[in-house]
């Protein structure tokens, strides 16, 4: 640790050099000087919408793929990073998290208020998002509709579907997911 501080030192006056008022714009890069000088973004985050790597991402509808792309771009502009906790699951995984949370409520009826079967779940067919940090789930409370991404469940703030055309209204919550069956 102590051997990288003689050249991270420099990265880091060359960076506020170049910066200047912090006016550059931050880029995807790979580029180990310009990721450890905070100037671009680093790659392989989970959960970064804009990596078609990650099968929670690459296998979302193309619609709602399409949807994500554009907000996270105009979050990134105001300052907020989406982040996609959850996007597509597999059967398998949902079927487990169901199972979690069955232990937890003590019922498949409770458990179904704050996760669905395998077969109710819009993370298995690629319609839903799980969108975080708190102030990113925020952002897209207020302008997730400008997309068609609406919050479905009121319990749920975190969680985006589809539900509108751009610049539509979205439709009115849901009290929970075990509303939808
Ligand atoms: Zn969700």
């Amino acid at each position: 640790m102590l051997s990288k501080i003689p050249w991270t030192i420099p990265l880091l006056l060359v960076a506020a050099v170049t910066a200047g008022c912090g006016a550059a714009t931050r880029q995807e890069s790979t580029d180990p000087a310009r990721l450890s000088a905070g100037l671009v973004a680093p790659k392989n985050v989970p959960g970064d919408p804009t990596d078609r790597q990650q099968a929670t991402i690459r296998r979302l509808d193309p619609a709602l793929l399409d949807a994500l792309t554009s907000a996270t771009a105009d979050a990134r502009a105001d300052g907020v990073t989406l982040i996609v906790n959850s996007g597509w699951r597999s059967r398998a995984h949902q079927q487990r998290l169901f199972e979690e949370a069955v232990r937890t409520y003590g019922s498949e009826g409770e458990a179904r208020r704050y996760v669905s079967t395998p077969d109710a779940s819009a993370h298995v067919t690629g319609d839903a998002l799980d969108i975080g940090p708190t102030e990113a789930a925020e952002w897209l409370s207020r302008h997730g509709s400008a997309y068609g991404l609406c919050q479905v469940f009121a319990n749920e703030i975190w969680h985006y579907e589809l539900a509108t055309t751009r610049g539509g209204e979205c439709p009115e919550m849901l009290p929970d997911s075990s509303y939808r069956g």
